[in-house]
């Protein structure tokens, strides 16, 4: 059966140069690169070329670079290590539209007696730059607001932000691990502090990530070991990791411009087609702050998981917006802060491109969802009591006597 992925929010693929690129550092390139002698010596000019690869990708100086296992240890080593090294310092502000990988960290620091401030967004999911400029204090030690969200691809307006923390000489960190290889980003000329990438969202394999760190920036370890990294992050080198992640850098700098151009007209067509041909569909999101790859889209009156279910069953990939991992349905955080009715966001797709999607792929899906939810709302009695004018407020009693506890 024919597979079209359209979940590269998710994951990607590992570009077939960037499995090339790695593999000898798995048999004859084991060398430590730390070592003394030039077997390992060898390996250590890679990792140098790797850390150039990423810093240039981002405009950014090599030895501000530090290679991580993943989005989510740069994103904990920022926050966890900016506070360390501010200890005076005990309020914390992100979105709540953040990542877990994020959110979850407020929410522990918030357990521990920080006081953490969770700034709101619109129905579009944007940011009220004001509310950020009320929220900080002589107290705040950091700031952490992501640059793209993983959900709708919208994105947050960083320069401005970033003036904004940096005015009061508060440290600014972005999750920017949606947003590194989609689109430009320019350390040189954004005053953010730290940054977070992850290797798997730009076609490197899962379990490296970086963060890149601005020099003279306090920064207490949050791994703590030998000197490796400068002394920032202790572990020997993921060698192999490290040079694929140089080399998905090095790649995503040469297919910036078709990320923006082919793919974004790949994401509209998918979208607008969606659109008009399927009743009650809707954008959730900006239309133009917003990643070139990716569309939420609402199917009301629908359940995402039977969606995602029936796609799966025409090889179609994509995610859904609410988190069933739990056993309730509830509708994720990032639509719930927008203020998107259940009975959208209960039925909310993304779907997520990449360079190796084709006119092909969008055809599959223009083709084939709108007869599925044309299925799935024939059996909804939701969708029958829209149908028959039944008032809103007599199906929300009904659901949230379901799922809310
Ligand atoms: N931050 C954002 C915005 C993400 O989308 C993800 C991945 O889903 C992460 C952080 C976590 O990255 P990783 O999977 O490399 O830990």
């Amino acid at each position: 059966m024919r597979i079209v992925y359209l979940d590269n929010n998710a994951t990607t693929r590992t570009a077939p140069e960037v499995v090339e690129a790695m593999l000898p550092f798995f048999s004859d390139a084991y060398g430590n690169p730390s070592s003394m002698h030039s077997f390992g010596g060898r390996v250590a000019r890679h990792v140098r070329e790797a850390r150039e690869r990423v810093a240039a990708l981002i405009n950014a100086e090599p030895c501000e670079i530090l290679f991580t296992s993943c989005g989510t240890e740069s994103d904990n080593a920022a926050i966890m290590g900016t506070l360390q090294s501010y200890p005076d310092k005990k309020h914390f502000i992100m979105t709540r539209v953040e990542h877990p990988a994020v959110l979850n960290v407020g929410h522990y620091l918030r357990a521990r007696g920080y006081r953490v401030t969770e700034l709101g967004v619109d129905g579009e999911g944007r940011l009220d730059l004001e509310e950020l400029r009320d929220a900080l204090d002589e107290d705040t030690a950091l700031v952490s607001i992501m640059a793209a969200n993983n959900e709708t691809g919208v994105l947050f307006p960083l320069d401005a932000i970033a003036a904004l923390v940096k005015e009061r000489g508060i440290p600014f960190h972005s999750d920017a691990v949606q947003a590194v290889g989609k689109i430009p980003l320019d350390m040189k000329r954004t005053p953010v502090d730290m940054l977070s990438l992850s290797g798997h969202k730009l076609h490197a394999p899962k379990g490296i990530g970086a963060l890149y760190i601005r020099k003279g920036t306090r920064f207490t370890p949050f791994v703590i070991g030998g000197h490796q990294e400068s002394g920032k992050r202790g572990g020997t080198e993921n060698v192999p990791y490290i040079v694929a992640l140089g080399k998905a850098a090095e790649r995503a700098m040469n297919h910036m411009e078709e990320e923006n151009g082919r793919v974004k007209a790949l994401r509209d067509r998918l979208e607008r087609e969606l659109l008009t041909r399927i009743p009650n569909a809707i954008r959730n999101g900006a239309e133009k702050e917003r990643l070139p790859n990716t569309t939420s889209i609402s199917f009301e009156y629908v359940e995402g998981e039977s969606i995602l279910l029936m796609m799966d069953a025409v090889g179609i990939c994509a995610s859904s917006g609410s988190a069933c991992t739990s056993g309730s349905l509830e509708p994720s955080h990032v639509l719930r802060a927008m203020g998107v009715p259940f009975t959208a966001a209960h039925g909310s797709i993304r779907f997520s491109l990449s360079i190796y999607n084709s006119d092909a792929d969008v055809d599959h899906v223009i083709e084939h969802l709108p007869p599925v939810i044309q299925r799935i709302r024939d059996i909804s009695p939701f969708w029958k009591d829209y149908q028959a004018g039944k008032p809103l407020s007599a199906m929300l009693a009904g659901e949230q006597g379901q799922h809310h506890h």
